[in-house]
Formats: structure tokens, sequence, C-alpha cells
């Protein structure tokens, strides 16, 4: 519990650095776009100035779109939060992680047996399930198994004070799990890192995690890591119980006990 207490200060920490570089960068990037359209307007370029400016744009416009997932990282992105069921949105994304995980792939999908209503920006939770998706099957060269899974959880005092925030109460949780490579502690510590990548230059960002962290801790909800190197890898999403308010009370004999299942 220490560790994941340290953990998320770290995150936090690394948050506010970003988040500050971010901003002023992407300031930076827009001048750099908007002046470069300018000189395209005028039209009195050359061709081979045209293609030189097309590139400028292109890459500046390819930092922006960095910078933006740094964004989402560290700061509160707009949320269009409504109540809905978790079960219900893998449900619809489903065919959607299919073509990401490619044919090799399995995916099985076991939905909690009861719906589980959360408050969430259900564009954003798809972004957490495609960014989860997309790992596994990088984890995956050699095809395996997907399994997502749904399930109530309840959180207790202790384990909430672990994450440095948020509150004790029911939690709908979505565990995704892959028989991938696994990693080891070293890269296990720093995945929610943005930048942090051990993927070939060009095949990843680093950013993925990262959203993912900062989509969850925008629901008040919390993410958890378990893997090993050659074991697989496990990511448990708790996200709060809809009319929980993100702290249950803990007197509400119906809230405090833990649903089976
Ligand atoms: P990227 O995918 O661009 O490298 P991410 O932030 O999505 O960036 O992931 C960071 C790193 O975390 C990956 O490079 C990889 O080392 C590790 N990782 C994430 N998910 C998994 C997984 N399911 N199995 C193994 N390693 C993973």
């Amino acid at each position: 519990l220490e560790e994941q207490l340290r953990q998320s200060q770290k995150m936090e920490a690394i948050g506010h650095l970003a988040g500050g570089i971010a901003h002023d960068f992407n300031n930076i990037l827009t001048v750099i776009v908007g002046y470069g359209n300018f000189l395209d307007l005028d039209g009195s370029l050359n061709a081979l100035q045209h293609e030189q400016v097309g590139q400028i744009i292109a890459a500046a416009e390819r930092g922006s779109q960095l910078t933006r997932g740094l964004l989402t990282f560290s700061r509160k992105q707009v949320m269009n939060p409504r109540t809905q069921d978790l079960n219900a949105l893998v449900g619809q994304v489903q065919k959607f992680l299919l073509r990401i995980i490619g044919e090799d792939v399995d995916l099985q999908f076991t939905p909690a047996p009861e719906p589980l209503h959360v408050l969430a920006d259900g564009s954003q939770l798809e972004q957490v399930l495609v960014n989860l998706s997309t790992n596994a099957r990088d984890a995956m060269p050699d095809g395996g198994t997907l399994t997502i899974e749904t399930c109530w959880q309840q959180v207790d005092e202790a384990y909430a004070r672990s994450q440095g925030y948020g509150a004790p109460g029911r939690y709908a949780c979505i565990i995704v799990s892959d028989s991938g490579s696994g990693m080891d502690r070293a890269t296990r510590d720093r995945i929610f890192e943005p930048f942090f990548s051990t993927k070939e230059v060009g095949k990843g960002t680093g950013l993925g995690m990262s959203i993912v962290y900062g989509i969850v801790k925008q629901h008040k909800g919390f993410i958890n890591v378990y893997s090993e190197p050659g074991e697989g890898t496990t990511f448990k999403v708790y996200l709060p119980e809809a009319s929980s308010g993100a702290g249950a009370d803990a007197s509400d004999p119906d809230r405090a006990a833990p649903v089976p299942g």
C-alpha cells in the first residue's frame, strides 16, 4: 500500500510537470501551424516551397496531437458523463476491439450477471478499452487470448487511502487480461508515465497508458496492474457506482454489502 501511494504521488508530480510543458508547447505549435498556413495561403510559393511548408505544418500538427495526449493525462478534459451500464458499453465496443486485436487473438467477454451502472463518459471509456486492447495485442505477437470481465467490487478505506485519492464504496470493475509477454517490475513501475515505451521507435508513443490513467482518475476510479514476465498481464479498472457519488455511505447496508459475482 505504501508503494501504491508513492506511485500515485509520483504520477501527480509528473502530471503537473507534463501539463505545464504540454500547455506551453501546444501554444508554440499553434503559432507554427498558423503562420505555416498563412504563408501557404499567400499563393506566392513555388511547388517545392509549397511542399516544404506542408511538411512543416504536418510535423507541427503531429506534435500537437502528442501534446493533446499529454494534456489528457495531466488535466481534466471536458467530460460528457451519463449514467450507463458498463456491460452494455463493453458490448458496444466489442466489434471494434475484435478489429484491433486481429484474427490471431481470441476475445472472451464475461459480463457480470447484473447491470453495472456508472456515471461515465462513454467515449473516454471506449478509449480506455481501445488502449488496453492495443497493448494486449502488441504483447501477443503470436496470438493468444484477451479476456474482459466485469464485476462489482467493494473498496475499503485502507485501499482508497493507499491510492492517495478516492473514497471507499462500491465500484464497478473491468478486468482486462492478456496471455502475452507480461512485464518485469521495472517496466510495470513506469507504464503510466507519459512517453514511457518499450516499443521500437515509431511503434509506440508511450502515451496510451498515461491517457488511460488520466481518464480513470478523472472518473474518480482506480487502476491496478498485475504482471509477471512470461505470464501475461491483467489490468483492473475501478469506476464508482453511479448512485454512490464516489463516496458511498458505509452505513447504508445495501451499498456496503459486497455483491457476489
Ligand atoms: P506504447 O504502447 O506506445 O509503448 P503505452 O503507454 O500504451 O505506450 O504503454 C507503455 C509500455 O507499457 C509499453 O511500451 C509496454 O512496455 C508496457 N505495456 C503496456 N501494456 C502492456 C501489456 N498488456 N503487456 C505487456 N506490456 C505492456
